[in-house]
């Protein structure tokens, strides 16, 4: 210890002063209990305009609180999605304040920052209407021109109960009768005359809050129970910006217009009913010819990879599903077993496709050699969603999963990962989503979440750090992010709209290669594991075609189109001539229809214009006596006229470049 050492301990105890280190690393003393906004105006008062709250050692505080040790701050903007996080849920108070002035009778439920924005269950006599929610906006603007401070106040458990039964607002009650004995100390923020029970934080004042947009209403039960009453839920946004409040309401257009179950419904492509089941989808004859081209488009670049195609049926024996743990385990998220009179077995719908594969494993003795195994299958399997929960094509309770279990020895781990990372690269590639992320879920230091040997798990663990950065991922690390049997790799992609879902799934397990006895034998004449990746580039084919409909807004390339050209004669004087050229374009492999409507020509091509078809041929008087076609192109236009045989060549190259 230096002979300093007891000089500074002292003045640090003694000191009035705190040492604030900002996220460049620089540092700077100032006086105990200084507020971050203080802080900010110190630096530039540009950044305490800015600034919507302060992260503190970590925790998100207001502005206002004061600091009253050394600490590391980051002042949190818009742009940071903490920031965005604490505006919104902020003028869910708002929201609510201009509620309670137009609905005096008003009770609260919840009111949470979302994804987009924020909402608030409320309770009042009135079902509200656009108008009504006009009306809260235009109050929203007009408190928050008043520029009120969000004030915090921490009291007594008991003195908040009696504030809320004043206020006659039960819901408040109620949260705080089931806040823990223990803490005994709750806050409450004023802004205005509105008081509200809340953790915090929030912005300094509801200035700050611009430009608001109320989206919509909904009916949600109070805590989630149907039993509860239902209370009146009202979503939101709001922008510092008018600029961003534009983009967004014009995302929201667009994201509209792109809905998959809407152009999946326009374009023919797949069809939901109740006749059928919830969240069953049937593939129409245009929707299946979409998937099995992506399906036969993996399928190739499989077989070039060395994967070797299986099938297995939809149903197995329960005792597989014992084995693998998956059932009883996730027994809430399956259909309930199937058991027949007379039979001793029960089966179950397969929730996965993995015990099937490891049959097909199980089913020879194995060498090393043999190894790495790759089975691919696009295999079926069911979940038992909750209703709530099912949306399109994106939640549902049938789904193929492009899957395959490799089977690989410790040494080949690595070099088989790559192979699978670049696999999903040429898929995503081949899809346009040019921006995706990927994160290495690993695991944490809580042992007891995972099976399996530690040793393992970190040689894994590396492998597939050197795997991502050679293969140029961009990722990030989520410790205890990975699944018990194994560590992980997901995909983000961005689509047209910079809209996030996650996709492709990459997994090792060393859990299920135990539970299943799979061997091989090694060089060394012993028995030895493999270890078992499953992985699946589309993930769910019917959640990675309803993200691919709204990414290509129904607009497919030629490749995937399901119908690519639409053959018009501009009068039934032509059809003869358009049924001929309709039925080269078909025996030359092309997927064309023929439009013998008795309907004018503009109404026609309008109408083929709303079906998105890439290409329409039209043929009247000029074309048949020349012996050629006019093509018009999808929102282009007229492109001219040129000879048939040209065209279906021009067709075949756009096909096969998959443009
Ligand atoms: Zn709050
Ligand atoms: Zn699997």
């Amino acid at each position: 210890m230096s002979e300093y050492t007891p000089i500074f301990f002292i003045k640090s105890i003694m000191s009035d002063k705190i040492l604030i280190t900002f996220p460049d690393g620089n540092s700077k003393e100032f006086d105990k209990g200084i507020s971050a906004f203080r802080i900010a105006e110190s630096i530039s008062p540009g950044l305490a305009e800015a600034a919507l709250a302060a992260e503190v050692n970590g925790f998100v505080k207001d502005l206002e609180s004061p600091i009253n040790s050394d600490s590391v701050i980051n002042f949190l903007k818009f742009d940071d999605e903490k920031g965005k996080e604490v505006y919104w849920h902020s003028t869910s108070h708002l929201m609510a304040h201009a509620i309670q002035e137009i609905y005096p009778e008003a009770k609260f439920g919840v009111g949470p920052a979302i994804e987009n924005g924020f909402y608030y269950d409320i309770d009042i006599n009135t079902g509200l209407t656009e108008e009504s929610l006009k009306a809260i906006e235009d109050k929203m603007i007009e408190l928050s021109k008043k520029n009120n401070s969000f004030i915090r106040q921490d009291l007594s458990k008991d003195s908040a109960v009696k504030f809320f039964e004043n206020k006659g607002d039960n819901y408040k009650v109620e949260i705080l009768s089931g806040i823990n004995e223990n803490s005994e100390q709750v806050s409450i923020y004023k802004e205005g005359d509105f008081t509200d029970l809340c953790r915090g934080p929030h912005l300094p004042s509801t200035g700050k809050i611009k430009f608001i947009k109320l989206l919509n209403i909904s009916g949600s039960y109070w805590r989630g129970d149907e039993n509860n009453k239902q209370l009146q839920r009202i979503y939101g946004i709001s922008f510092p910006k008018k600029k961003m409040l534009d983009e967004f309401l014009q995302r929201l257009e667009e994201a509209k217009k792109r809905d998959h179950r809407k152009l999946g419904k326009e374009l023919e492509l797949f069809l939901i009913t109740q006749a059928v089941g919830s969240g069953l989808p049937i593939w129409l004859p245009k929707g299946t010819i979409l998937r099995e081209t992506l399906e036969n488009y993996l399928r190739e670049e499989q077989r070039k990879r060395g994967y070797e195609p299986v099938i297995t049926p939809h149903i197995g024996n329960i005792n597989l599903y014992k084995t693998s743990g998956h059932y009883p385990y996730y027994k809430d998220s399956q259909f309930p077993p199937i058991k027949l009179e007379g039979d001793k077995e029960e089966y179950l719908l397969k929730p996965m496709n993995c015990p099937h594969h490891f049959q097909i494993y199980l089913s020879k003795p194995r060498s090393y050699r043999d190894l790495p195994i790759r089975y691919a299958e696009f295999g079926t399997v069911y979940r038992y969603e909750q209703s709530g929960e099912l949306n399109g094509l994106t939640r549902v309770r049938s789904f193929s999963v492009d899957d395959s279990h490799m089977f690989v020895r410790e040494d080949q781990l690595k070099d088989e990962v790559c192979k699978v990372i670049e696999l999903i690269q040429v898929v995503f590639g081949q899809m346009g989503f040019k921006e995706f992320t990927t994160q290495l879920s690993f695991r944490d230091n809580n042992a007891e979440k995972y099976g399996g040997d530690i040793k393992l798990w970190e040689r894994a663990q590396r492998e597939i750090r050197e795997a991502a950065d050679l293969m140029k991922l961009t990722y990030h690390v989520a410790e205890g992010e990975a699944a018990f049997y194994g560590p992980k790799i997901d995909f983000m992609v961005k689509d047209a709209l910079g809209r996030k879902w996650q996709l492709g799934t990459v997994q090792i397990d060393y859990i299920m290669p135990e539970r299943f006895n799979l061997e091989y034998t090694g060089s060394d004449g012993q028995k030895h594991r493999p270890v078992v990746i499953h992985r699946a580039p589309f993930g769910s084919l019917e959640r990675f075609i309803g993200v691919l409909i709204e990414h290509y807004a129904g607009e497919f390339p030629l490749w995937l189109a399901p119908v690519q050209v639409a053959v018009i004669p501009v009068s039934q004087n032509f059809a003869e001539y358009g049924k001929d050229v309709f039925n080269k374009l078909k025996d030359a492999g092309i997927r064309a229809e023929f439009d013998e409507r008795n309907e004018k020509i503009g109404y026609k091509i309008r109408d083929w214009e709303t079906k998105k078809v890439k290409y329409m041929v039209i043929v009247g008087e000029k074309e048949q006596s020349a012996g050629n076609i006019s093509v018009r192109k999808h929102k282009l236009g007229d492109m001219g006229s040129l000879s048939l045989s040209e065209f279906i060549d021009n067709i075949h190259d756009e096909i096969k470049n998959k443009i």
